[in-house]
């Protein structure tokens, strides 16, 4: 072959060998390691403070053949947008658990009239109805994600894509395990891979470690608990009632029920009670 043959031949490899290298180099630096966040250091005071955490379930019209366990966990879109007039004009300031987590921790300060809302099961309404609500009165969530539905791309679900819209809001996305069965009676291998598998799809997606753990129908026993304590788990939420929390309850934090129709003016003695 004479040489005239191979110039261009030449010249297609070099083109080919700088379109590949940067974009090796681009691979590589998206895989570097996220970093490990440290948890606020406990300065040994123990403390006790009073945030209502609220627990939300869906937020959408009921469907027509809905069933007793659907309508005790609905409340109308509009009921909701009731629910944040009411707490943006009653003076509630919205918080994260890191900010609660550090109030116990270390005292740090917390706005007036605290409270958390939280919202289970990353049904498909939480982004269509929820995070507009929240937004037009400048509020902020969190939301438990069963990380296994989003991978299955189950429409009645969040997308990855929607959830990182979210987070990239300012919404905190926080785990619920891969699957939403159970952790009572389990063994330690599944309880890893519940717990930890949900932690780490979320951080695959969010670019950051989640800290916060709600059990799947509030279920939990002594095992559950030994594991958690093995995971980066800061705090984790029950389904038990209660608005009062403490430095040394870390993972049995009780929260305050939305019940299924649930008025502004329902909500309303519930967060006037003790
Ligand atoms: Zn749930």
């Amino acid at each position: 072959m004479r040489p005239q043959r191979f110039f261009p031949l030449i010249i297609l490899l070099f083109v080919v060998v700088l379109a590949v290298v940067p974009a090796a180099g681009q691979d590589a630096s998206t895989e570097e390691p996220i970093p490990d966040d440290a948890e606020p250091a406990w300065d040994g005071t123990l403390r006790r403070i009073r945030v209502p955490i609220l627990m939300y379930h869906y937020v959408s019209p009921l469907p027509p053949n809905a069933d007793q366990f659907r309508v005790e966990l609905t409340i109308s879109p509009e009921a909701f947008r009731a629910h944040a007039e009411y707490l943006f004009f009653e003076g509630y300031s919205t918080i994260s658990f890191y900010q609660l987590n550090e109030a116990l921790l270390n005292g740090l300060p917390l706005p007036p009239k605290p409270i958390i809302l939280t919202f289970d099961d990353g049904y498909i309404d939480h982004y269509t109805n929820v995070l507009p609500t929240l937004q037009e009165r400048g509020f902020t969530a969190t939301f438990f994600i069963i990380t296994g539905l989003v991978d299955a791309a189950d429409p009645a679900y969040l997308s990855w894509e929607q959830i990182q819209e979210m987070a990239a809001a300012g919404m905190d996305i926080e785990p619920h395990t891969k699957n939403h069965l159970s952790l009572r009676e389990r063994e330690y291998d599944f309880l890893v891979y519940e717990m930890l598998g949900s932690i780490e799809s979320l951080r695959a997606y969010l670019g950051r470690t989640p800290h916060i753990l709600a059990y799947p129908v509030g279920q939990f026993d002594e095992e559950t608990l030994t594991v958690a304590r093995q995971l980066p788990i800061w705090r984790a939420v029950t389904t038990q009632p209660g608005r009062y929390h403490t430095t040394d309850n870390r993972l049995e934090l009780d929260r305050v029920r939305i019940t299924g129709g649930m008025s502004a003016a329902g909500l309303a003695s519930l967060l006037n009670s003790e």
